[in-house]
């Protein structure tokens, strides 16, 4: 599904140039839940643009879905993005003057889907991610669990063959983020792949597998017995 060989990133600033990456091989395969972790300026927000194909590598390369794409031209590297990844972001990423229904739908539109059947697949992804009854409510008017359960629903309407997620619990309390964890995991068994970036060592646990990124490099890349996040009882008011 996404294999990447030896990528290196290097920026070069005025005086210097700082290697992000250097050298990191692996791959993942249609139907995997992975956590990529590392402290903080190990490469894994580079990585993570390289996989979704916000960025060329400066040397290795990188296959997803059975398109090379280190060598793709910035339209190619478009293409690829909005037709084979669904984003998620720690920010939800979501335009505030449209409906929930209509920032579903949006990728959509980009893709050229006629509008009837652009606001029906937009429906359905909501109704998917438990939002049935939210449809017609701006951003504004949801809670930060629903509107990444939007941004989740925007990112698979496309039908992407990878969902990378970016932090998609930083800026959730912890009981919703075990929400969105068991969410992400019901999509996971359904089909989808998934390839989690994430600090927090509960939601790496979540996962089938652990990448962890030091100084540029892989660290280990180990398989994991997935834990389901309990959600403890509301305390009643
Ligand atoms: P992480 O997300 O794990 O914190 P990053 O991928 O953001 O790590 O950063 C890895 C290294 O690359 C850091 O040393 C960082 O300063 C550097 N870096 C990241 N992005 C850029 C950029 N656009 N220009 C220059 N250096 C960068
Ligand atoms: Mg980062």
């Amino acid at each position: 599904m996404l294999e990447a060989r030896d990528l290196v990133k290097t920026y070069r600033m005025a005086q210097q140039e700082v290697q992000a990456l250097r050298g990191v091989s692996f791959h993942v395969n249609a139907g995997e839940m992975v956590a990529i972790m590392g402290p903080s300026g190990s490469g894994k927000s580079t990585l993570m643009t390289l996989l979704g194909c916000l960025d060329t590598p400066t040397g290795g390369s990188l296959n997803l879905d059975g398109v090379d794409v280190s060598s793709a031209s910035e339209v190619q590297l478009s293409q690829i993005r909005n037709q084979k990844i669904g984003f998620v972001f720690q920010s939800f990423n979501l335009l505030s003057d449209m409906t929930a229904l209509e920032n579903v739908a949006l990728p959509l539109f980009y893709a050229r889907i006629p509008k009837a059947e652009r606001l029906q697949r937009a429906s359905e992804a909501l109704k998917h991610v438990g939002l049935g009854e939210r449809q017609e409510h701006t951003p504004i008017e949801l809670s930060g669990g629903q509107q990444q359960r939007v941004s989740i629903a925007r990112a698979l309407v496309s039908k992407p063959a990878l969902l990378l997620a970016d932090e998609p619990t930083g800026a959730l309390d912890t009981r919703t983020s075990y929400e969105i964890m068991r969410l992400l995991q019901d999509l996971n068994q359904e089909g989808s792949t998934l390839v989690i970036i994430t600090h927090e060592p509960d939601i790496a646990r979540c996962c089938k597998r652990v990448v962890v990124l030091r100084d540029g490099k892989i660290e280990s890349d180990t398989p994991n017995t997935p834990w389901r996040p309990d959600l403890p009882e509301e305390e009643e008011t």
